[in-house]
């Protein structure tokens, strides 16, 4: 049968917009639907304006270095309404781009919602398609508890575009998201309140970075506080009131949920072709990214393997080299370095201590705690901490982490060294780049047994 593409893809984020691009460079013929704006979450409300949002908020704490730098700053202040327009100016420039590179390609840009009608046909508004391969990209939504008022909350999405910044906004959850726009609403001048249900923010990360993290932004004056979480959201005249799980009552102008995000596969049709999905809702694949359907592939955040953004890529690439390139690649899902754009950030790969002491027994643990050379003229009392985890038996490097300014640059180099499996011993032989933060990765030499 004659199909009117080789292959379909749903979704211009980060994993569609790979996929598609390196299949229609192996020469087959690639459409993209997508119903929102090219780029997908990461360029248009994720990862690029949040990295902007970060660094706009940084400068009331740059300002402050400076002078113990001997520069005198005049009255600073920050306008809200400014950085949202010069923001939204750089995200119109890089949806542009995206556009272009797609073009460049030779894939057709479809504009509109798509579902899926059977293994090998898609609609979008009124008309149809047919497709030998479909590949579903289309990534993840908020998602938030349904109580009472939480129609009053936002979510990350309507973050990136209020009409004013909040003077006091709470924020809901412990996870990257929260503890980003924590930082980033605390920094631009904004009182935060952060709630979060656990024992400590950052589940899954190295107990050592979780309680830093936390002591660090209290101290900064962001109002953290734990095991709670919120019951009603009642609208008022100059925001909402909040009903909390102790008790209290809590009034801000804003409440923003951060509470993760489900797989967007709601109404997405793919019932009528038999994919099997997961109870949350993530179309279930195999290491290449097939699912059970022959014709059907999933990539990136809709599969819910690693919500990132440079995973949902790797997938998809390897995705269009293995279909159209006739070349089997996987993408592999250990060792992955990761960064949370938290104040200080946090850089990380490989297993935290916890999970090294499960998966391997006897490790040697070795610690680093500092004040970064730009903080003793400065004046902060911020510190710097990094961690290296070694399994015992083999010497092996299994964990690497870091909490602390640019953080999130070193542990990219260091990811680098965990994924190729280098021991403690050749991280020791490596020369120090001397005076930097990174130097403590391979200078340090008393370990401890796990905890
Ligand atoms: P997406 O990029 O979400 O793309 C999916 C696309 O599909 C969207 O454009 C959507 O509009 C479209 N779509 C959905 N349904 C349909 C349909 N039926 N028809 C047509 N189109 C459809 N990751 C990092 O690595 N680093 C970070 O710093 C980072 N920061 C983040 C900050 C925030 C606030 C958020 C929310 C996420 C962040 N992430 C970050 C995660 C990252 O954005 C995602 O992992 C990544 O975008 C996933 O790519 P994807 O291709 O799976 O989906
Ligand atoms: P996360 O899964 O990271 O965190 C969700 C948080 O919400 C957790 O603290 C969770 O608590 C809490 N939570 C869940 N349900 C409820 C509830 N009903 N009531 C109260 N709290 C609740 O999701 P995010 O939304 O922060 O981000 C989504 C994903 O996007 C991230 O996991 C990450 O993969 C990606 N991302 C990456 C970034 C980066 O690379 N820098 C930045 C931003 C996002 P508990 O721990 O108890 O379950």
């Amino acid at each position: 049968m004659a199909y009117d593409f080789d292959l379909f893809v749903i979704g211009a984020g980060s994993g569609g917009v790979r996929a598609s691009r390196i299949a229609a460079g192996l020469g087959a013929r690639v459409a993209v639907a997508e119903e929102y704006r090219t780029g997908g979450t990461c360029v248009i409300r994720g990862c690029v304006p949040k990295k902007l949002m970060v660094y706009a908020s940084h400068f009331s704490e740059d300002f402050h270095l400076a002078q113990g730098f001997g520069w005198n700053i005049g009255d600073a202040s920050f306008n809200w309404q400014t950085f949202i327009a010069r923001k939204d100016a750089e995200i119109d420039r890089l949806n542009g781009l995206y556009k272009q590179t797609l073009s460049g390609a030779g894939v057709e840009q479809i504009n509109g919602r798509a579902t899926i009608t059977g293994p090998n046909s898609v609609q979008v508004g009124e008309k149809d398609y047919t497709a030998e391969k479909i590949l579903i990209a289309v990534g993840g939504w908020p998602s938030m508890p349904q109580i009472s008022g939480i129609e009053h909350a936002i979510s990350s999405n309507e973050a990136f575009h209020l009409e004013r910044q909040p003077k006091h906004i709470v924020v809901v959850g412990g996870g990257y998201i929260a503890v980003e726009f924590a930082g980033i609403f605390h920094g631009m001048g904004s009182k935060v309140t952060q709630l979060y249900r656990g024992e400590q923010i950052l589940r899954g990360f190295d107990d050592d970075l979780r309680n830093r993290l936390n002591t660090a932004m209290t101290d900064k004056g962001i109002d953290l506080r734990l095991g709670l979480n919120v019951e009603t959201i009642e609208k008022t005249v100059s925001g909402v009131t909040l009903k909390l799980t102790d008790g209290t009552s809590l009034s801000a102008d804003a409440v923003m949920y951060a509470t993760g995000r489900k797989p967007n596969t709601l109404g997405l049709g793919l019932e009528s072709a038999g994919v099997s999905l997961a109870k949350n809702g993530a179309v279930m694949v195999d290491d290449y990214s097939r699912t059970n359907v022959p014709s059907i592939f999933a990539v990136g955040d809709v599969t819910d393997r690693v919500q990132l953004t440079p995973v949902a890529i790797k997938e998809g690439h390897a995705f269009a080299v293995t279909e159209f390139g006739g070349q089997k690649q996987r993408a592999y899902h250990d060792a992955i370095p990761t960064a949370v754009f938290s104040q200080p950030p946090i850089g990380t790969v490989g297993d935290s201590e916890a999970i090294a002491k499960e998966k391997y027994g006897e490790l040697d643990v070795y610690t680093s705690d500092f004040k970064p050379m730009k903080h003793t003229l400065g004046g902060s009392d911020e510190r710097a901490f990094c961690k290296l985890i070694v399994d015992k038996a083999t010497d092996k490097v299994v964990g690497a982490h870091m909490i602390g300014a640019d953080s999130a640059e070193i542990i990219q180099g260091i990811g680098l060294a965990v994924k190729a499996g280098l021991t403690k011993a050749q991280f020791d032989q490596t020369v120090a780049v001397h005076p930097s933060s990174a130097e403590e990765f391979v200078l340090m030499r008393n370990p401890r047994p796990a905890l």
